[in-house]
């Protein structure tokens, strides 16, 4: 098949199209490289991609694909937060660019939604029947509502023109072709631990999240997007295993064999306290679930920044 994937500089996105270019597929990458870099589109190869330097918040240009996986949009809070407008605008009008050209081509096409619209949540595991906890005038609402509306837009098109969307809710995704600067807490405790710093931890580091491994996440959106029948209920795409902040720090202590030194930050606003996704749609749907240990997964983690930073 040729497929489409916006994003595709990103940390998820060369993860996808590599995936998807190992399965035999051709690949048509766009991306306008706000937070993805010149070398994920050089870890992709030149061999069945091509890249297209694109602003996703305009119309998209005309392509031959048979599918569309939408991943465009800074993820990292620290991203998210740094031009707000752009933030909304990418996940808003870049949805409907996406969306749009699904109808047009007539071919399914999956968004890249995210555990934040359920915001701080009061339910837990969040099924994606939950209809969230958010503040619609907050730090993170550029990015929270942005992909709400993204979400609206994606099913009225559904329900009205019969617009093949599949709606891809991705929980804390980690791995490597992460940036080193991409501020989000794998990333962070890793980097800093690898260059002998203490760890940042935000708040008193009870709060939760659970960690998905990217090849895990990988597979789930090319199930979701290759489906051979229409998905159209949202779909949570995550790994349930939840820990704390402060557990986190002992896992990667463990793989690492040593202890870490820690630092006390401001919890930034709106944090949300737990995140745990239920992913029982999935794994009926889809008959999918994540198979690499967070273990494991911090591991290759920490050996692909190893690698990273000793080039830098
Ligand atoms: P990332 O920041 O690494 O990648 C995003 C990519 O989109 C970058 O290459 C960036 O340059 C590109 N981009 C941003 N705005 C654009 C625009 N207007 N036009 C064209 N390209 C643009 O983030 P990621 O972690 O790879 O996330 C990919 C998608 O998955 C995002 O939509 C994000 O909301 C979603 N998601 C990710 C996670 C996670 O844990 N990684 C969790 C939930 C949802
Ligand atoms: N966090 C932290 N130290 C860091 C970065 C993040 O303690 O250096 C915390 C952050 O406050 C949040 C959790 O880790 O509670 C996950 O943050 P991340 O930015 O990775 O993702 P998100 O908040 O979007 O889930």
């Amino acid at each position: 098949m040729r497929i489409a994937i916006t994003g595709v500089a990103g940390f998820i996105g060369a993860n996808a199209a590599k995936h998807a270019i190992s399965a035999g597929h051709h690949v048509v990458g766009l991306d306008n490289f706000y937070t993805g870099t010149r070398s994920n589109v050089a870890e992709i190869g030149t061999a069945h991609f091509e890249f297209i330097e694109h602003d996703v918040r305009q119309t998209l240009p005309k392509l031959s694909v048979d599918a569309l996986l939408h991943l465009a949009c800074p993820a990292s809070p620290v991203h998210y937060q740094r031009d707000p407008i752009f933030t909304w605008e990418t996940a808003i009008f870049g949805t409907k660019a996406a969306v749009d050209f699904a109808a047009q081509a007539n071919i399914p096409v999956v968004i890249a939604s995210t555990s934040e619209v359920y915001g701080d949540p009061k339910v837990s595991p969040q099924p994606e029947s939950y209809w969230g906890h958010v503040n619609p005038i907050g730090e993170r609402s550029c990015y929270d509502e942005g992909k709400r509306a993204a979400e609206t837009y994606a099913n009225d098109m559904r329900r009205l023109k019969g617009t093949d969307v599949r709606i891809a809710r991705i929980f804390n995704t980690y791995g490597p072709l992460m940036c080193a600067d991409d501020g989000r807490v794998v990333s962070n405790f890793i980097v800093q631990a690898l260059r002998g710093e203490p760890v940042t931890v935000y708040g008193d580091g009870s709060q939760t999240r659970s960690f998905c491994y990217v090849d895990d996440l990988v597979r789930g959106l090319f199930a979701l997007l290759l489906h051979p029948d229409p998905v159209p209920l949202p779909v949570n795409l995550g790994n349930p295993d939840e820990r704390t902040i402060l557990q986190l720090i002992e896992t990667i202590e463990h793989c690492m064999q040593r202890k870490l030194g820690q630092v006390r930050r401001p919890l930034p606003a709106d944090d949300p306290l737990q995140r745990r996704p239920d992913i029982t749609r999935a794994r009926t749907l889809l008959n999918w679930q994540p198979t690499v240990a967070v273990n494991d997964g911090i591991l290759r983690t920490i050996d692909f920044f190893a690698r990273t930073l000793k080039m830098s």
